[in-house]
């Protein structure tokens, strides 16, 4: 089956063909990838994917596998941690304005490096080379909220869940992103990959 990219899907149409997919992806029953010519030379004409997702770039939680779809269904970028920068706003922003994909999925995934580095700095005064500092630093403030009581990996559990949040709240700051969630014509939502069974969790607004 290839993507019908003459299709325009709403928000919540988007948000069931990733449960879908991530359902036929966990049961075995994917049917990714059966792309046949004809369907890349349609999308040659022109993209129509239903969802922009931010994602980790963490080798187990690639999304078109996660969520068995092919090409033309999903526009991504990947950043270890899933971290917002300029870079990735230009890049949301292209997709809301020139792609007009329904939903933006914000994608972490459980046991996170990159989560774990900054939960070591802040709890355990770890310290990493320069480059690997910065990218912390994106991730820091949405860890405000942890217990630094808790164990390293109720920690890091929670760490996870709260670096996806931040990052969805980094975004809502944009008056743009409050204001095309409010015409309804946005969906901005968040998810938690299980790396041990490729069950993606989505989390509640
Ligand atoms: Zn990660």
């Amino acid at each position: 089956m290839g993507h019908d990219a003459t299709v325009r899907y709403t928000a919540s149409e988007a948000l069931d063909r990733l449960r879908a997919g991530n359902d036929r992806f966990v049961q075995g029953t994917a049917r990714f990838p059966t792309v046949q010519k004809e369907v890349l030379a349609d999308l040659a004409k022109g993209q129509r994917p239903y969802a922009t997702i931010l994602g980790c770039s963490d080798s187990r939680v690639p999304p078109e596998l996660l969520f068995d779809a092919g090409f033309g269904e999903l526009f991504i970028v990947r950043l270890a941690g899933n971290v917002l920068s300029p870079e990735v706003g230009g890049t949301f922003q292209y997709a809301g304005v020139h792609l007009r994909t329904p939903l933006f999925l914000i994608l972490g995934h459980e046991g996170c490096g990159a989560v774990h580095a900054a939960l070591e700095a802040k709890f355990r005064g770890a310290r990493d080379r320069s480059r690997i500092e910065a990218l912390l630093q994106n991730i820091l403030p949405g860890l405000d909220g942890i217990d630094p009581t808790a164990s390293p990996e109720e920690q890091l559990r929670a760490g996870v869940e709260a670096n996806v949040r931040w990052t969805i709240h980094q975004i809502m700051e944009s008056p743009e992103a409050r204001a095309r969630q409010a015409e309804g014509v946005l969906q901005l939502v968040g998810a938690v990959a299980d790396i041990a069974t490729g069950r993606v969790r989505f989390l509640e607004a």
